[in-house]
């Protein structure tokens, strides 16, 4: 490809409205432009990378048995009433009505719509397991669409659905895809952990995140560094902690004044203690009216998902300050666990760490400290309620865990009979009897995938492609081209020999000083670049340098196309 020839249109400065480092260097790139807030459209070379991306999971969904559909982008109500999610998915469904008012949404996921495509054609076991999957356009209406294409509106979605005859089936299964998915981003040259995830909006039971490790992910990882074990951070387990020894001396409970300290930070300042001797209450309502007290360590966060686990139910909603005053008598801020009769409570297992607690006097202006667990309150029962910290130890060995910054590129659920059960995808037995489809199902974000590639590879000067996703491997630099005869018929025989063995090259033939081609060149992040000039034709050679590398070197012209293939072929 000649750059004379090319959309390539890059830029010095980013516009500033692109809010991280992928974002900036894409736009500057080249590689796309913004259309409105969180759409894009996708320039010739921003389109080349998404292509690889699809190229390598395709391949690997084709080798796990993945069978290749195009499901529409407009989906009819109708479908998503039937599992119920047109009435939960809330405003990230953009919704829309034709002419004659029928309603229809943009899909932001297809469970629907390949549920019903399996319940309508797939009959009997002979036809079961089935995976199919497709690379289709995704539109959520993001609250804050942010990071350029990485939290965008309209983005490009792999994904893929699978219907087994049982239980085990899909089990099996789902470790084939988990595989196929560390394949994936092998091959894509990322650094990433597969987490446990919580479902969220999608449902079912057990589930997997893909993350991109990097300084600028938006979601926070907890990874062992003995076992395997690593978790979104949403989702990370908390060992429970043995009961320390109770204090044998139990002084009675000691009321104080706090005139406008609402916060643990704001006692623990007044009264010279640390976050960690108080008892900290959050009050929720479970179905819109029965309220429940939620009892924590005070330098501990509540975790609303674990919360509704414990308490078995989807969701929790927090009380409002007038739910708070009913409930317990006081304002937020200084009620404590201590004389609730008819509110139920339960502790998280860290609580049992602050037999005597500094917490809420249940008036305002006023906390108490001495609140005995057992004596003073009596919670229900302990659970994991909290987020993890870093001096939390893993869940399954006990060894040290880390945190670490992540883009999530990938999910993988095993969905169950969700989304079958609703809409009756049922198949015939052995014995001919129907029975429910059991599903999984899988997505990578392909669009999110570029731009976390560049989250992970790049310098001050631009982008460092992984070879596998450059949109080009080699950038042929072409200088004195106008003063040198020589030049033209040897960067034509170059191209045509690095074609020959398959190295995708983009030649910098533009009238332009050599110092905005090589500045374009590191912009744009190609791996491998040469350049061609007077100079080096008078050597017969062609100099050679490795994007992210400061090494410049000399290598014979006529060698150039085989090793540049070797360097591609090694990655
Ligand atoms: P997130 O927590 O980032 O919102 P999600 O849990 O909503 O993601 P899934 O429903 O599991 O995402 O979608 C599958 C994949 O699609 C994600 O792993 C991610 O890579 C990608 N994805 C989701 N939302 C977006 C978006 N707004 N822009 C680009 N890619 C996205
Ligand atoms: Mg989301």
């Amino acid at each position: 490809m000649k750059l004379s020839r090319y959309l390539l249109p890059t830029l010095r400065e980013a516009p500033s409205d692109a809010d991280n480092v992928s974002a900036q260097l894409m736009q500057r790139a080249g590689m796309i432009r913004k259309v409105a807030s969180g759409i894009y459209d996708w320039l010739p070379l921003g389109l080349r990378v998404l292509r690889k991306v699809e190229k390598i999971v395709r391949e690997e969904m084709d080798a796990i048995g993945g069978q290749e559909v195009w499901l529409p982008v407009i989906q009819p109500k109708a479908l998503w009433q039937e599992t119920g999610r047109w009435g939960v998915y809330g405003k990230e469904l953009l919704r829309l009505k034709d002419r004659k008012d029928a309603e229809f949404c943009f899909a932001p996921t297809a469970e629907e719509v390949i549920t019903d495509l399996a319940r309508k054609e797939i009959r009997s076991w002979r036809q079961l397991p089935a995976m199919f999957y497709q690379f289709g356009l995704k539109f959520r209406d993001e609250i804050r669409p942010r990071f350029g294409v990485m939290r965008a509106r309209e983005f490009l979605m792999k994904d893929a659905y699978s219907f087994h005859a049982d239980e085990k089936d899909i089990s099996d299964y789902y470790v084939k895809v988990f595989n196929a998915y560390k394949k994936v981003f092998e091959r894509c040259g990322l650094k990433f952990k597969p987490v446990e995830a919580q479902s969220g909006a999608i449902g079912g039971s057990y589930s997997h995140e893909f993350m991109v490790l990097a300084e600028t992910g938006e979601e926070t990882v907890v990874s062992c560094t003995k076992c395997d074990y690593g978790a979104n951070i949403e989702r990370a387990e908390i060992k429970a902690v043995e009961p320390q020894r109770p204090s044998l001396e139990k002084p009675a409970v000691e009321v104080f004044p706090t005139p406008g300290a609402t916060s643990v930070d704001d006692v623990a300042r007044l009264v010279q203690a640390t976050a960690m001797e108080f008892l900290k209450i959050q009050l929720y309502m479970i179905d819109g009216k029965t309220p429940v007290l939620a009892i924590l360590r005070g330098d501990h966060e509540l975790n609303e998902a674990k919360l509704a686990a414990a308490l078995g139910t989807p969701a929790v909603f927090r009380a409002s300050e007038a739910q708070y005053a009913e409930a317990l008598g006081c304002p937020v801020g200084y009620a404590g666990p201590q004389g609730h009769n008819g509110v139920k409570l339960i502790a998280d297992h860290a609580i049992k760490t602050v037999p005597l607690g500094i917490t809420g006097a249940n008036q305002k202006d006023r906390h108490a400290r001495n609140v005995a667990l057992g004596r003073d309150y009596k919670p229900e029962g302990f659970f994991d309620l909290r987020t993890a910290t870093p001096d939390d130890p893993c869940p399954r060995c006990g060894a040290k865990a880390e945190f670490f910054k992540g883009i999530e590129v990938g999910h993988t659920f095993k969905l169950g009979t969700k989304y079958s059960t609703a809409l009756k995808a049922e198949y015939l037995d052995k014995d001919m009897k129907p029975q429910t489809m059991v599903m999984g199902c899988y997505g990578i974000g392909v669009s999110r995938v570029v731009a976390a590639a560049i989250e992970q590879g790049h310098d001050a000067d631009g982008i460092i492609w992984p070879v596998a996703l450059a949109p080009f491997s080699v950038s042929l630099i072409v200088i004195d081209e106008l003063d040198d005869a020589r030049v033209r018929p040897a960067v034509d025989t170059l191209v045509r020999e690095l074609e020959a063995v398959g190295v995708e090259v983009l030649e910098d033939d533009r009238d332009a000083k050599p110092g905005v081609k090589f500045k374009d060149a590191d912009l744009v992040g190609i791996p491998f670049r040469l350049v061609l000039s007077r100079k080096m034709l008078d050597a017969d050679s062609v100099e050679f340098k490795r994007r992210g590398s400061k090494d410049v070197e000399k290598r014979p012209l006529a060698e150039a196309a085989k090793m540049l293939a070797g360097l591609v072929k090694a990655g």
